[in-house]
């Protein structure tokens, strides 16, 4: 099966990404059938109650199971608007997939969730026909605005439209998806899934403006008068910095930075670079090193500041990483960078004395908030780390106008962006007075 490409034209073919293949490739038809075969259909299945979303798993897996593909996609569709990206780039080890009961008895492997999610929702995208899975309630007369054009706001605005409510996503960026564009690893998903999702979310109506930042082109307070509400879905800044001599410079760069000119620059390559470190000990690190060790590079080594026990990332993550041969360097306190005369990169110094050489240095120890676009918006508060504080149940900040949700709010994955975002659009829909249907897609799933 070909994968969904709706990025013709928009993406330049020569990105160093296309050299790291698809870890886990679709499911052809037959695939798909013996897995969803295997499901035992559990009544009040664990791994319903470990997706953040909520999708009827056994009941999407059965539908596969009966021939109905197109059915499958709508109940994981319903649940989760993203049920695309989600499905390639969930930690599905430590969420749906780890709650299979087939992992207690330790003789057959759990199902293969993700997988199978792919299968329906990348068939059912594939038909061109996706948003015809859903009907539209009449227009509202109501409008929304949403900052930011990441998963967050995405799922927001699709599920809104449904409902009959008039969404403009606006986005500084060239081009719309967030992170899933400009971060997810390539092993995951490529740029070209993350646009076909985002050709899916605008086929239900939604408006996308690309290149448009808002508190610079659009001030927040024209938002608010022009719209009845406005969801604030920014993620994060740019990284965070180690603070220490010589980091500016050729050589060093910050991991989600380093990560989309890998998915996005066209050219872009490693050229001369034979000893990679990455600094840090989360999951962007980690898919860093495992990026550069994919892409070839002999000697790829991860700097941490405790030990394994205490890396914040995913073991799992960290398990395949060394069998990629990623090494790990622990107790490792950088100190500063050191440079030949001509400037060039040639090691990274710690703190205990210990000099490790490198060509390439990533930084991979967090982002920035961006507190300075959120409190534009009077009365949206920020709590002691910099996030938005927003009501859990509703979405809805201090400003009644003004929802969040996704990173901006402290969140860390795709799947809890997107519950994030249909707990708010359900809060915008009693906020605003829209009748929301009882079969809506946004009623679907965890409340
Ligand atoms: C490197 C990396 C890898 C990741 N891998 C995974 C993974 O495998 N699985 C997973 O579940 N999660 C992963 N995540 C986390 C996941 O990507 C995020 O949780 C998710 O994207 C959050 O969605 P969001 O919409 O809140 O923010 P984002 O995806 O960050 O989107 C925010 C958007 O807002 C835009 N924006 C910001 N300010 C403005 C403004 N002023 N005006 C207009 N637009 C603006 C940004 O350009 C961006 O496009 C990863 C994160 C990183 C950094
Ligand atoms: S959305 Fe993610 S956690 Fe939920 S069932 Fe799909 S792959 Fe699993």
């Amino acid at each position: 099966m070909n994968e969904p490409n709706a990025a013709a034209g928009a993406i330049a073919p020569d990105r160093l990404e296309g050299r790291i293949a698809d870890a886990k490739p679709t499911y052809g038809d037959g695939e798909a059938a013996g897995e969803a075969n295997r499901c035992l259909y559990c009544h009040d299945a664990p791994c319903v109650t470990a997706c953040p979303t909520g999708i009827d798993i056994p009941g999407f897996i059965r539908k596969i199971a009966t021939g109905n593909v197109r059915g499958s996609a709508r109940t994981i569709l319903s649940a989760n608007l993203l049920g695309y990206s989600c499905a390639r780039v969930c930690p599905v080890e430590v969420l749906c997939v780890g709650a299979c009961v087939y992992n207690d008895w330790h003789r057959y492997p759990p199902i293969a969730i993700g997988r199978l999610q792919r299968y329906a929702v990348e068939t059912t995208l594939n038909t061109g026909r996706a948003a015809t899975l859903f009907t539209k309630a009449p227009a509202t007369g109501k409008r929304v605005a949403c900052v930011g054009a990441g998963p967050a706001s995405l799922a927001l605005a699709g599920y809104l439209s449904l409902e009959g409510v008039a969404v403009t996503v606006l986005e500084k960026r060239a081009l719309a998806g967030g992170l899933n564009t400009t971060g997810v690893a390539p092993y995951k998903m490529h740029v070209e899934g993350a646009l076909a999702e985002v050709e899916f979310i605008r086929s239900l109506g939604v408006t996308i403006r690309t290149g448009v930042e808002v508190g610079r082109d659009v001030q927040a307070a024209d938002l608010l008068r022009d719209h009845d509400a406005v969801f604030i879905g920014v993620g994060l800044g740019a990284d965070g910095t180690l603070g220490i001599p010589g980091e500016s410079g050729a050589g060093v760069m910050g991991a989600t930075a380093w990560i989309e000119r890998l998915k996005l620059e066209p050219g872009y390559a490693l050229t001369g670079v034979q000893r990679a470190l990455v600094v840090g000990g989360g999951n962007t690190a980690i898919d860093a090193a495992r990026e550069l060790a994919r892409l070839g590079i002999a000697d790829v080594a991860m700097v941490y500041r405790r030990t394994a026990a205490e890396m914040p990332g995913y073991a799992h993550e960290m398990d395949l990483a060394r069998r990629e041969g990623v090494r790990l360097v622990e107790r490792a306190v950088p100190k500063e960078f050191a440079r030949d005369a001509g400037g060039r990169l040639t090691a990274l110094r710690l703190a205990d004395g210990r000099e490790l050489p490198a060509d390439l240095v990533i930084v991979g120890i967090g982002q920035t908030k961006l507190r300075e676009l959120a409190t534009q918006f009077l009365g949206v508060a920020l709590d002691a780390k910099g996030f938005i504080v927003v009501e859990p149940a509703t979405g809805r900040t201090g400003n009644p106008k003004v929802f969040a949700g996704g990173d901006a709010l402290g969140g860390e994955l795709v799947v809890t962006a997107v519950q994030e975002a249909k707990r708010a659009a359900r809060g915008i829909c009693a906020a605003l007075g829209v009748r929301v249907r009882p079969d809506a897609a946004m009623m679907a799933g965890h409340a």
